[in-house]
């Protein structure tokens, strides 16, 4: 298979064109056609001249996806299933806001994390996403609906910090102002608590939004919910999270879904303002969508609610996450790759 010019920033570009004997500015050329004007085509870079496209074709192309599906719900948001090159696929949900437009990326093509209530959970993990595979969810999206998006989370299928280096070259090439130019506070990663790699990102000086999936502040409840927790416990991953917005000061939201009888009681609640007291956080309440054959259900509204009201009385800023999708199963952990259903 050809080489993808998509999984590389504008440096490697210029390497690669020196290496081919032509100018480093071709470059920034080829980047503004793929990042500014989204072609799909090595022939459509109409500045470069006909010996260097075919140059380019001879080695690389621009991987771009097929859309094999594409849902819309009732509230607008859109669900895409992308068929890739090498016959897989993969999901991304387009959700519009008051602020703009946000996609929901996957980050790998299943997940190895196993959370008991994600619908990516049964699915085997195949491989991880390249970073011309991530920023071209983007791409693809734009391409389909002519607009900009503003705001990238990477909360779809896979564990980001589970394949940090394409996630991290696919969040250079979407920040690089003559890139994708979307300012990290735009873009956030969500992790289920891969801590060694909490703190190789606060160390990258990049200013994208930390979330991570807490879920439960009692280290049994967690482990049966995310398996993850045995591995790195509540303990290790608050400190983590401490020590992350002390080096960035950066503020952290934690995502808790709520299923019923299970995390959403007042003791739950208590237990997270213990844990969170005084970090510089915010908590982010999911009603939990419930996935076939699971065993945990949502929270009633009133639970939710009575649970939000004794965060924020005791001094930990939470909002419960409006439900996009959900009529698509592009809510949040539904996503799984619908082909394989
Ligand atoms: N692996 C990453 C990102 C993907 S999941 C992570 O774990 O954070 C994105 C978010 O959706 C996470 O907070 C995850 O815990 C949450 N989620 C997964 N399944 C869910 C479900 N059935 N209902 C509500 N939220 C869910």
């Amino acid at each position: 298979m050809k080489k993808n010019l998509k999984d590389y920033n504008i440096d490697d570009l210029k390497e690669i064109f020196v290496a081919l004997d032509e100018k480093a500015y071709r470059a920034e050329q080829v980047f503004n056609w793929i990042y500014k004007e989204n072609v799909t085509n090595i022939d459509d870079m109409t500045n470069l001249s006909l010996d260097l496209r075919e140059k380019l074709n001879n080695e690389f192309s621009l991987h771009n996806f097929n859309i094999s599906k594409k849902l819309e719900s009732k509230d607008g948001t859109k669900k895409y299933l992308f068929d890739l090159l090498d016959g897989n696929a993969i999901e991304t949900v387009l959700m519009e806001y008051k602020h703009g437009f946000s996609i929901c990326v996957s980050s790998q093509i299943g997940c190895k994390m196993g959370c008991k209530f994600c619908a990516s959970t049964g699915i085997p993990f195949i491989r991880n996403l390249t970073p011309g595979e991530i920023v071209e969810q983007i791409l693809a999206v734009e391409r389909d609906t002519g607009i900009k998006i503003s705001n990238i989370v990477f909360m779809g299928i896979g564990e980001p910090l589970d394949n940090y280096d394409n996630v991290i070259k696919a969040i250079r090439i979407i920040n690089n102002p003559k890139g994708l130019n979307i300012g990290a506070r735009h873009i956030s990663i969500s992790t289920s608590g891969i801590v060694p790699n909490i703190y190789r990102l606060a160390e990258e000086n990049i200013q994208c939004t930390l979330s991570i999936s807490l879920h439960s502040a009692d280290n049994k409840k967690r482990s049966e919910m995310m398996p993850v927790n045995n591995a790195y416990n509540i303990g290790e991953l608050i400190k983590a999270c401490k020590d992350y917005i002390n080096m960035t000061n950066r503020r952290i939201s934690f995502e808790y879904a709520l299923a019923k009888d299970d995390n959403d009681n007042l003791d739950d609640a208590k237990k997270l303002v213990k844990l969170l007291k005084g970090m510089l956080c915010h908590v982010n309440l999911i009603p939990i969508n419930k996935i076939e054959n699971g065993k945990y259900s949502k929270s009633t509204n009133e639970n939710i609610i009575r649970f939000r009201d004794f965060l924020n009385d005791n001094g930990i800023v939470a909002t419960i996450r409006r439900e996009l999708g959900s009529d698509i199963d592009a809510a949040c952990g539904q996503l799984r790759r619908q082909n394989l259903k």
